[in-house]
């Protein structure tokens, strides 16, 4: 195996690749990247597969996006400053919190900044739960997920803000990129143009591009498309009834519209296929990206989440009276005589107690860890309905940079494989001038996930082969792979078939004390990051409207929260 190690943002200027760039000609310097302005030509290009010679773009960084306007972002920001504004309470409340995902990280900073004292218990020894991400002993960094931030995201947007990181977001051009399965090799483009507001700018995305529907398929689906416009968002929730099929079916959209880019999105968004994604998941996706001009823009984390993100979250919280303890699992929900919580058993035997609860962990977990009184109770009994998709997330590092790829994420289109990057380009943290590493999502993963790492290896280049017909086959005779990792998520996020909307629950749950926090809670956004976010933000604001009935008879006295072995 050769070593090569990971190159941070600050020696980035003085790799190869830039000094191209810079010879090449037309790119300007922006800090630490820098950017060629796209030319009409290049987007004109359909394939890089003819371009010879070295990769001329290192890091194809665009300007941050004008979010701040947009009445999302606004909404979410005055939330946040709702918690920094909140009368301070007499004597802070301690809330244990289960899971340091995003949800249960969001959870603590917004309780902290209510002046709170959050006590945030992870059961592994890496913080982020989905986007977290280990480092191997080369100094090369695997994740559990490849993650994409969109400007529609916009409480995770006011969270970078907040913690005044807003420059570790690499935003990428305004496009989605598809691959051609029936032109190997070739990529299809949506390019958003910056001059028109929304939704046209989306729409004339698609009426542009003529490779992937024709004319007729476009005007069919826009026609099927009609009553979502007209009913907006109670015709949007009528449809969780319905597979994403099912839906086209009966609004008479041509399979063909559905084949050609509806498996991609579905299992982009959920890892499944849309004969079982509910197509209210598909509509909340359009609306958010139809809606917001940079709705659909796309941007990728600096480096490795759990310390780029995760890790400034936490000194937030530590810094307001906070606490986040690694390796600290819960394995019991112990209870009083009422019913109420007594304490969160630890697997070493500890206890610990709080003023108030908060489970953040996946709802598998929760549906594991119920206590038994509490099984009956409908709030809980619904959660039968909410199970984790199983999802794989593959790390290929070849012997050589690839050239038919873009700096951004792109869609595959191929039967095993959902999305993939090549972060050796798209991420700084990542970049490599002479070697690629290409992260890709394999969905639906359900047959392959007891798999060995091998046979999904051999799976995924087997594809590859179609994406880099001149660079990769499948025997390796072209390019080599160095070394892969592959993270299996047995159980990831909800999946999301139809009729499970009635059955996401509120953060604050019928038991005094309780709460809840986690992508698959109630929350406009789908379960994603941003849904994550904002489900800790509303379990932190119910925690905060409860604070006299938390103070005056909780479940337990005002104590400091006490740990016991
Ligand atoms: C492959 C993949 C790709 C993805 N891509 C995207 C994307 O591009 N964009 C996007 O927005 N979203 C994406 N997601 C979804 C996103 O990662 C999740 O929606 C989000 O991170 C979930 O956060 P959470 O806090 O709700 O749950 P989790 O991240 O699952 O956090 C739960 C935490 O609880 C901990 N825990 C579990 N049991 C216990 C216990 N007994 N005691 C204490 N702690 C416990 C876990 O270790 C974990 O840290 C992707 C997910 C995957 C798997």
């Amino acid at each position: 195996m050769v070593v090569f190690g990971n190159v941070s943002a600050a020696n980035l200027p003085y790799q190869n690749g830039f000094l191209e760039a810079i010879s090449s000609g037309g790119s300007e310097l922006m800090g630490h990247s820098f950017r060629i302005p796209t030319s009409s030509q290049a987007l004109k290009t359909r394939t890089r597969r003819k371009i010879a010679g070295p990769l001329q773009v290192v890091c194809l960084d665009i300007p941050r996006p004008e979010l701040e306007n947009t009445v999302n972002f606004l909404e979410a920001a005055s939330l946040s400053a709702s918690f920094r504004s909140a009368p301070r309470p007499a004597k802070p409340l301690n809330v244990v919190i289960a899971g340091a995902g995003l949800a249960g990280l969001s959870t603590a900073k917004y309780l902290a900044d209510a002046g709170h004292k959050p006590l945030l218990l992870e059961a592994r020894d890496v913080l982020g739960g989905k986007i977290a991400a280990w480092k191997d002993e080369d100094g090369d960094w695997y994740e559990t997920g490849l993650h994409i931030f969109f400007g529609a995201y916009p409480n995770v947007q006011n969270l970078f803000g907040e913690l005044g990181i807003n420059d570790r977001l690499q935003w990428k051009e305004h496009s989605m990129i598809f691959a051609m399965p029936s032109k190997p090799g070739e990529f299809s483009r949506f390019d958003f143009p910056d001059v028109l507001p929304a939704p046209l700018n989306g729409i004339w995305a698609i009426l542009r591009n003529n490779e992937m529907l024709t004319w007729p398929e476009k005007i069919k689906f826009a026609i099927g498309l009609l009553p979502a416009m007209v009913g907006g968002q109670a015709y949007v929730e009528a449809q969780d009834g319905l597979s994403v099929k099912e839906w086209m079916q009966k609004q008479g959209v041509p399979e063909r519209v559905t084949d050609e880019v509806f498996i991609a999105m579905s299992k982009a968004l959920n890892f499944i296929n849309p004969d079982e994604l509910s197509m209210q998941c598909i509509l909340i996706a359009l609306n958010r990206f139809l809606q917001e001009k940079h709705g659909s823009k796309m941007a990728f984390l600096d480096g490795n989440p759990p310390e780029r993100l995760c890790m400034p979250i936490v000194d937030h919280i530590r810094s307001l009276g906070g606490e986040v303890r690694l390796n600290s699992r819960i394995r019991k929900i112990e209870l009083e005589d009422d019913g109420t919580v007594k304490n969160f058993l630890l697997t070493d035997g500890s206890t610990i107690e709080g003023d108030a609860y908060v489970f953040a962990a996946p709802v598998d977990i929760l549906k594991l860890l119920l206590p038994d009184s509490w099984k009956e109770i409908p709030y809980f009994r619904k959660l039968e309905k909410l199970v984790g998709v199983p999802v794989i997330n593959v790390h290929i590092w070849f012997d050589r940079k690839l050239q038919n790829t873009y700096d951004h994420l792109l869609f595959s289109r191929s039967n095993l494989l959902s999305v993939y990057a090549d972060m050796s380009l798209t991420c700084k943290e990542y970049y490599d001038p002479n070697r690629s590493m290409l992260e890709l999502v394999f969905a639906p993963a359900e047959e392959w996930i007891s798999r060995s790492d091998s046979d999904i290896i051999d799976a995924t280049m087997k594809e590859l082969e179609r994406l880099f017909p001149d660079e990769i086959a499948a025997d390796q005779s072209k390019a080599k792979i160095l070394k892969y990792h592959v993270v299996k998520t047995p159980r990831s996020v909800y999946k999301t078939i139809p009729n499970c909307e009635p059955c996401r629950p509120l953060q604050r749950s019928p038991i005094k004390g309780f709460y809840l926090a986690g992508d698959y809670t109630k929350q406009k956004y789908l379960a994603s990051m941003e849904g994550a976010v904002l489900s800790g933000k509303f379990c932190s604001q119910s925690i905060v409207q409860d604070y006299e009935l938390l103070a005056a008879s909780g479940p337990r006295k005002l104590s400091e929260a006490s740990v016991s072995t």
